[in-house]
């Protein structure tokens, strides 16, 4: 059995900071200890003295290979869960896409078919419900008795992914009987379509004008909505991609209210705006993704959404498309932009800048980025936390590196990066997943096939 030390590190979990010597048997977190108080003998020690020990983040929320508006997103699992790991993410939860006309079953299989062997860190699946009738009523339960034990309904994109709001109560139904978790993209699609409609009669046709049809009372009206019917479902509610400040104030009040409601928020609303849109050139092409960046001024309310426990996970919705052929798909056209944008790699350093910045603390970073997807979405204490017994998805931190964000160094599968220039503070020196070694100082030791599918139970949160 390989036994693997990490020594001298500070260890950070949602719940604590302890100096604490880490023992690694099997896969497995076997022991923490006060530095140097065991003489563990192990075949592989790594010196952390200096830098932190945490947990591989969670990322709940990415969509490799999801086919949108004509194309695909352009990570695989294969590129995807690399630059995942690079980033210090070992555990990621994509969508499983249910097509229009077929059933959840067909999409679950093609999504297992795209990640089997191919995954470098651990995987799971959500699964996106895009055609609400009885005979889809009746899969779920299978589903949930596979670990697959979230179903996301769209309330935009009509003739795609959307569902009105009787099919939304119904599955809504169905996933509370079963003690799923609905998550939904809150965002009024009829009306948005109108005013998309609207803004390319007028000749307003850049990118920066899929950030003001997309309008902040839309989502606002959706989240309450679907808060309502969830209510009226009885059902618990996960809203996701939260950017809009009215649109977590509809979350905050119905917390306030005490209703299982919980929201998710990604970097890209923190640290990126409709300045970003408004680049010219088509370069706000890049920035395109739904819900889409707001004014800088709704990133305040955010952050403090995340401080206060409105707002409880940041997963990255990642979800590239390449610059040139697929961006490049909606010039002339806003609406023909492919939605979504890379950053899987990023958010575990993008939360840890706003750690330096002093906007949360280390806790409150391991907990979003960690602890806080693997509960909402039944992986804990597997995965989000280093306690014994967890798995040994653990990465040495380095709090001091300077590094700056650039296509030209990052990996993943995409031309651009949405953070091209950025300066952070932190990196990640040294990742294990189930005890193996995935990457140490810059080099990269990981296979794709050694992630595996993990089944999920249902939100530790209920
Ligand atoms: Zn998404």
């Amino acid at each position: 059995m390989a036994r693997t030390l990490i020594t001298g590190g500070l260890v950070i979990t949602a719940a604590e900071e302890v100096p604490a010597d880490v023992l690694v048997e099997d896969g497995r977190v076997a022991a923490l200890a006060l530095p140097g108080s065991q003489r563990w003998s192990a075949d592989r020690v790594f010196d952390a003295s200096g830098k932190y020990v945490v947990p591989g983040g969670v990322d709940a929320h990415t969509h490799m290979e999801m086919p949108f508006g004509g194309t695909r997103a352009s990570d695989t699992f294969t590129t995807g869960t690399r630059a995942a790991a690079w980033g210090g993410t070992t555990t990621i939860v994509d969508f499983a896409v249910q097509s229009r006309g077929s059933s959840l079953r067909a999409g679950l299989d093609d999504w297992h078919a795209k990640a089997d062997g191919n995954c470098a860190i651990d995987y799971a699946f959500h699964m996106i419900v895009s055609d609400v009738n009885e005979a889809v009523l009746r899969e779920m339960p299978g589903l949930v008795g596979e670990g697959v034990t979230s179903f996301k309904l769209f309330m935009a994109y009509p003739g795609v992914f959307y569902s009105d709001d009787g099919q939304i109560l119904r599955a809504m139904q169905q996933a509370a009987d079963l003690g799923a978790l609905t998550m939904v993209h809150a965002e009024n699609g009829p009306a948005i379509d109108v005013l998309v409609e609207q803004a390319l009669a007028r000749g307003e046709t850049d990118p920066r004008y899929h950030g003001e049809v997309r309008r902040a009372l839309l989502e606002a009206e959706a989240t309450h909505r679907a808060i309502q019917l969830a209510r009226v479902a009885g059902a618990p509610l996960y809203v996701v991609h939260v950017s809009a400040r009215e649109a977590l104030a509809e979350l905050a009040a119905a917390r306030d209210l005490g209703l299982p409601v919980f929201g998710e928020t990604c970097p890209q609303y923190l640290f990126l705006s409709t300045d970003n849109l408004a680049e010219p050139d088509f370069e706000g092409a890049k920035y395109v993704c739904s819900t889409p960046l707001r004014p800088k001024d709704h990133q305040d309310a955010l952050w403090r959404g995340l401080r206060t426990d409105d707002l409880q996970v940041v997963s990255t919705d990642h979800c590239p498309f390449c610059f040139a052929g697929q961006k490049e798909l909606g010039r002339g056209d806003f609406s023909k932009i492919p939605n979504g944008l890379p950053g899987v790699e990023h958010r575990m350093d993008l939360l840890h800048q706003a750690v330096v910045e002093g906007r949360i603390s280390r806790r409150r970073w391991i907990e979003l980025a960690c602890a806080a997807p693997a509960r909402m979405f039944g992986l804990h204490p597997r995965k989000g936390t280093i306690a014994p017994g967890a798995d040994a998805d653990l990465v040495i931190y380095d709090p001091h590196a300077v590094q700056t964000l650039s296509a030209a160094t990052h990996h993943m599968n995409v031309d651009y990066s949405a953070y091209e220039g950025r300066t952070v503070t932190g990196r990640v020196e040294t990742v294990l997943s189930r005890g193996e070694v995935v990457l140490d100082r810059g080099d990269y030791l990981g296979r794709p096939g050694h992630g595996t599918f993990l089944p999920r139970s249902t939100c530790q949160y209920l």
